[in-house]
């Protein structure tokens, strides 16, 4: 590939070529992610002020609003020096051009008042505002004019352009220097947007779209310019997911799994319940999906507790009942532990073979496992993902399904694919953490999804409870009568061991308890520094009903499913994430009982008391996954590490959705049609596809 050369010719010439850019402004660029003329014109302006032209105080007074820049000249009529008890100095003056009136104020400014006489003309500038409906220029330049002179001294409106920055570079240092390099766009960037593209969607030629968010002449243009550049970075993820769901389609032969009605009743049988329209909808979509030998790459969303591994159990068993090998993969050892143990309940009596393979399992055992998988006497195998990670060979794997997606991004999917699972099965992923659509295109945009809305039937609400720790009497007492009427507790707390940012930890906590209020019951503990035995013994028990609290760090966060557990209480709430106290949440109601979940800490930031309103205000899994998002930002949804993909310079996932979705229609027609972007105008935009995302995807150039 020797093109990519041709596509960043920008990416080589430096700021630091610049007039004036010396190394420090270039270090100060270089801590904002600017290195290049490139990176300079795409740190677009966040926002723009409204710079008027020069008018009368009453036109001023008739058009201005808060914020612009006003440019208004007179005569002083009033200059004090106001030093009020405890506020800033301030200095006022009124500004009268002989018909109408502004106030104009500096504040800190004290010496300003030996300048500025009454009956002296000038120019002032600055932003404007409205006391108490009367207009006013706050810290305003001041010019001295004479009375009679005739010229204006601001010909023409403007916007100027605002940069976000955490350096000392004035704002405009950015204007002056991105003001030359406009008109070099079209040399230092590359159109890759082809042009029946740009012009389907109304958008701006590159070099237009750079003047307008960088010089606009109107706010409609800074956001269309905007648009534009939006829109490039969406549309050029789409592209590479929609190639990378093409190639994965005609990847080859996937094992088309037919199944009848009576593997379906046999299947169905084996089920401890029947399923709900949700999950047959699923398991509908799922069927039709393995029917076919274009490898199935579907996402199953569906709120904690939603019935997602009767689904998963389902495809598997399908899978192995023609004959071929199914794997269910789970980000926790606990959690695949669980999983067999489901399966285990549910094969009593078959005469399958499947096999639990984790970081835990005996070196004799795993070589066994691997050997049966490899000749395919083991058709069925549940295992932690580290089980994909090195070589691991089926006889005829037909289905891989990756429990709680969430924990992996994309770019572990396609390595997952490439690395393990040749022969391309079909793949189901699953996640408890709804993604709110904008994400879900973004991160999981090359899968097809389906969706478990509705719980199984005979739920109750949790009912939810956001306390401070001086309540921790009253509710642990209040547990005890719960326990000891047969109900079961969650305490869940954030370290394993007692540090020094006295947190509380499992051990402390057990011996607190144990001492105290939970006197005569038995206390389990369970954590991620456990052995798996230890850990197995502890989860067995509590699932037994031989221990009626368990005290557990985040470990328990997914999956783990023990339906007469009804109580939980999170100490240190304030510590944990929006997404992690939702799942711990999910951890109960999962029976018929009715279910407490106390959120129990002390929020010392905002972000932690919204966390702590939101999580207190609504059980609904995707209203919190909407809050987490726009408390946090999507690059830290996922974390950009977990996401593998590098991430948008002006795209903006909360604002832009309606444009997202236009850009996935936009690639999907165009892929269908043109797969391997092998037309003259989409040499560029293959090649830009290719490498910004060809790695993060395991995107084959096959142009
Ligand atoms: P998740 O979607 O979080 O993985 P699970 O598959 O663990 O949810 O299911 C949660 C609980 O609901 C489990 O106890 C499971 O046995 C139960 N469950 C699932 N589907 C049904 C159903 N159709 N009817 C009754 N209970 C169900
Ligand atoms: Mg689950």
């Amino acid at each position: 590939m020797s093109a990519p050369a041709t596509l960043h010719a920008g990416a080589t010439i430096s700021v630091s070529t610049l007039p004036g850019v010396g190394s420090r402004t270039a270090a100060a660029f270089s801590r904002l992610g600017i290195g290049s003329l490139e990176d300079l014109l795409w740190h677009i302006p966040h926002r723009y002020e409204r710079l008027l032209a020069e008018q009368s105080i009453s036109e001023a007074d008739g058009a201005a609003a808060d914020g612009d820049l006003l440019t208004v000249r007179g005569e002083l009529a009033a200059v004090r020096a106001i030093r009020a008890g405890g506020g800033r100095p301030r200095v006022e003056a009124t500004l009268s051009d002989g018909k109408s009136t502004l106030r104009l104020v500096w504040f800190n400014n004290p010496w300003i008042a030996k300048k500025l006489h009454p009956g002296d003309w000038g120019v002032a500038h600055g932003k404007c505002s409205r006391f108490r409906g009367y207009l006013q220029i706050t810290n305003p330049q001041w010019t001295p004019v004479q009375p009679d002179a005739s010229e204006t001294a601001l010909a023409d409106a403007r916007l100027r352009p605002i940069y976000p920055t955490t350096e000392d570079i004035p704002q405009d240092r950015f204007e002056r220097l991105i003001a030359p390099v406009l008109p070099t766009v079209p040399t230092l960037l590359t159109d890759w947007l082809p042009e029946d593209e740009r012009a389907h969607q109304s958008l701006p030629t590159m070099p237009e779209a750079m003047r307008m968010v960088h010089a606009p002449a109107t706010p409609q243009e800074a956001d269309l310019g905007r648009r534009r550049l939006a829109f490039d970075e969406l549309f050029l993820l789409q592209v590479a997911l929609a190639m990378r769901r093409w190639q994965v389609r005609h990847s080859g032969a996937a094992q088309a799994i037919g199944v009848s009605p009576q593997v379906d009743r046999a299947i169905r049988a084996r089920l401890p319940f029947s399923l709900t329209p949700d999950q047959d909808h699923a398991v509908s979509e799922i069927v039709t999906d393995m029917g076919s030998t274009v490898p199935m790459n579907r996402l199953l969303q569906g709120d904690v507790g939603s019935g997602k591994t009767a689904v998963a159990v389902y495809a598997l068993l399908a899978a192995v009942a023609a004959g071929h090998q199914g794997a269910l993969v789970a980000p926790t050892e606990i959690l695949a532990e669980q999983h067999a143990r489901s399966l285990r309940s549910m094969l009593q009596g078959a005469s399958m073979e499947w096999a639990l393979l984790t970081g835990s399992t005996p070196a004799a055992e795993r070589r066994a496992i691997l050997a049966g998988l490899s000749d395919g006497s083991i058709p069925l195998v549940v295992g932690t993902h580290a089980l994909f990670t090195e070589s691991i060979e089926f006889k005829s794997l037909a289905i891989a399904i990756i429990d709680e997606q969430h924990r992996f991004g994309v770019s572990q999917r396609a390595a997952l694919r490439a690395k393990a699972l040749l022969g391309a099965p079909h793949t189901l992923v699953m996640t408890a953490t709804p993604i709110p659509r904008t994400l879900a295109m973004t991160f999981f945009g090359d899968l097809d999804v389906s969706t478990i809305r509705h719980p199984p039937p005979g739920r109750q609400p949790i009912a939810t409870r956001v306390v401070g720790f001086e309540k921790s009497d009253e509710v642990y007492r209040y547990l005890r009568t719960r326990l000891d009427a047969g109900e079961q507790a969650y305490i869940v707390v954030p370290a394993v061991e007692e540090s020094e940012a006295g947190l509380s930890d499992v051990a402390s906590t057990v011996e607190r308890l144990r001492a105290t209020h939970f006197a005569g019951l038995t206390v389990g503990f369970v954590h991620g520094r456990l052995s798996a035995d230890d850990r197995d013994r502890a989860m067995s028990a509590f699932r037994d009903r031989r221990s009626h609290v368990l005290v557990a760090t985040v470990v328990i966060e997914v999956g783990v499913d023990v339906p007469n557990a009804s109580l939980m209480v999170i100490e240190h709430a304030e510590r944990f994430g929006l997404a992690q106290l939702h799942q711990l949440r999910g951890r109960v109601g999962r029976g018929t009982a009715k279910s407490l979940c106390v959120y129990m800490g002390e929020p010392t930031t905002d972000d932690a008391r919204r966390r702590m309103d939101v999580i207190g205000g609504t059980l609904d899994g995707f209203r919190i996954a909407e809050a987490d998002l726009a408390i946090r930002g999507p690059g830290d949804f996922f974390g950009e590490r977990q996401s593998g993909l590098p991430p948008f310079r002006v795209a903006d996932l909360m604002q832009d959705g309606l444009l997202l979705e236009q850009a996935r229609a936009a690639a999907g027609r165009r892929i269908e049609q043109s797969p391997h972007l092998d037309q003259p105008d989409e040499r560029f935009l293959r090649l830009a596809a290719l490498q910004r995302y060809g790695s993060a995807l395991g995107l084959a150039d096959v142009g």
